[in-house]
C-alpha cells in the first residue's frame, strides 16, 4: 500500500485539513469533506486523495448552540451548507446568516481555544 502518511491524523481528531479543504479522489474525482477512509465512490484509499479549496456555498440551515464546550465560543453560530457535492457543518462567522444565503470561508479563527491552528469562519458572499 502505498500513498501520502497522514502523522497528524488520529481517531479523536478525524481531520486536520483547513475548514475549507475538501477531499478529492484522484482516481474519479469525487469529493468529501469529513475524513474516511475510502472515496465513497470508486472504494480507492483516500490516503492518495487530494485536497482542494471550497469555493461558494449555499446555506441550507442555521443553528445558534447556547451551551457549548468549555473551549468553544458562546453563542455558537453554525451553518449546514452545500458546496455542489459536497455538505457540510461548519461555524459561520456570526449570525448574520441564513437559508439561501451565498456564503464563502474567510478569516483566521482559533475555532477552539487551546488549538495552535486557526480557521476561516464562514462569511455571507455579496452578489450583484
Ligand atoms: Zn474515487
Amino acid at each position: 500500500m502505498t500513498g501520502r502518511p497522514h502523522p497528524d491524523r488520529t481517531a479523536s481528531d478525524d481531520r486536520d485539513l483547513p475548514a475549507d479543504r475538501t477531499f478529492v479522489c484522484d482516481d474519479c474525482g469525487r469529493r468529501w469533506y469529513y475524513d474516511r477512509r475510502r472515496c465513497p465512490e470508486c472504494g480507492r484509499s483516500s490516503a492518495d486523495a487530494s485536497t482542494v479549496r471550497l469555493e461558494t456555498g449555499a446555506v441550507v440551515a442555521t443553528t445558534t448552540v447556547e451551551t457549548t464546550p468549555p473551549d468553544v465560543r458562546t453563542p455558537n453560530h453554525l451553518a449546514l451548507v452545500r458546496f455542489d457535492d459536497v455538505q457540510l457543518i461548519a461555524q459561520a462567522a456570526d449570525a448574520d446568516v441564513s437559508p439561501g444565503d451565498r456564503v464563502r470561508f474567510d478569516g483566521s479563527h482559533r475555532l477552539r481555544d487551546g488549538r495552535e491552528r486557526t480557521d476561516p469562519r464562514l462569511v455571507a458572499v455579496e452578489e450583484p
